[in-house]
């Protein structure tokens, strides 16, 4: 793995909100903690939603997510821990892992389903939903699993790992990049009692979810389980991220679209005649 030292920033922005999350059940039944709920889809545009997932109780989540559709967005599957198998209407199938991506953009529509292979142990991870800008959200349908050893990954001299999921960071290529959401999605383990820093640009919306520890932003402390948004600092060049203890946490990070939201379930439009129009080739049978 390359070390790399982490950038020296100007300014830092610091934390806007702490953010706790609404326990709720998706798909057939599937516990999960919706981070990223509507209300905030306007802050944190490009991005739409964010679950996370997390339970050693079968219960919890074996009955996956049956076929539904998507149209208009796309959909980023990070998996922790645990095992899911993924079937779309196009005929694909995927086999998501401990530590891989699956990248879907649903565009002009498909029907899939999301079901976990596991039968016990820890099932951990997020979905984050990315909007797609107007002219793209009838694309072709497209995908790509990334397993865990196709992530790039680098360590800082104090030991900060970073897993570049998407966009770039410390110079750093990470596994997708995407033009006008430009998306920067970062899973980072800073050990206790060092710090890591990376460059974001100010106009871009951004927010951490740590999932283990405990970080500070500026004078902000970030407990585990919560999100913090943060702020758009003008002349702030990126974000510096403390670790009190062990932590581990994830960073996402967007250039915003500023279109008209319309969502109605599986389908983000950005008219109310584009949700008529998707429910309506959806019941007609013309989702992939
Ligand atoms: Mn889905």
């Amino acid at each position: 793995m390359n070390t790399i030292p982490p950038v020296a920033l100007k300014q830092s922005r610091g934390i806007e909100r702490l953010i706790e999350g609404v326990a709720t059940s998706d798909g057939a039944g599937v516990k999960l903690t919706r981070v990223l709920t509507g209300k905030l889809q306007q802050r944190l545009d490009p991005f739409l939603m964010l679950d996370a997932f997390g339970s050693d109780d079968p219960d919890d989540y074996i009955a996956g997510f049956p076929d539904h559709p998507h149209r208009g967005f796309e959909t980023v599957t990070y998996m922790l821990s645990g095992r899911m198998r993924h079937r779309d209407s196009a005929g694909h199938e995927g086999l998501l892992e401990n530590g891989g991506v699956q990248w879907m953009t649903a565009g002009r529509g498909v029907i899939h389903s999301e079901i976990p292979e596991q039968e016990d142990g820890v099932m951990e991870g997020f979905q984050l939903w990315l909007n797609l800008p107007s002219q793209r959200k009838m694309a072709e349908p497209w995908y790509r699993d990334f397993p865990a050893g196709d992530i790039p990954e680098y360590v800082t001299p104090q030991g900060v790992t970073v897993r570049v999921i998407a966009g770039s960071s410390n110079g750093v290529a990470g596994a997708v990049t995407r033009e006008f959401t430009e998306p920067v999605y970062l899973d980072i383990h800073v050990p206790a009692g060092t710090e890591f820093s990376t460059v974001l640009p100010d106009s871009h919306n951004a927010f951490i979810y740590v999932y283990r520890g405990a970080v500070t932003v500026g004078d902000a402390q970030v407990a585990s389980r919560r999100m913090g948004i943060l702020g758009n600092t003008p002349g702030a060049d990126g974000v510096t991220i403390k670790a009190l203890e062990d932590a581990r946490l994830i960073l996402v990070a967007g250039k915003p679209l500023r279109e008209p939201i319309v969502q109605y379930g599986p389908f983000v439009m950005n008219t109310q005649q584009e949700i008529h129009q998707a429910l309506h080739d959806y019941n007609n049978g013309l989702f992939a």
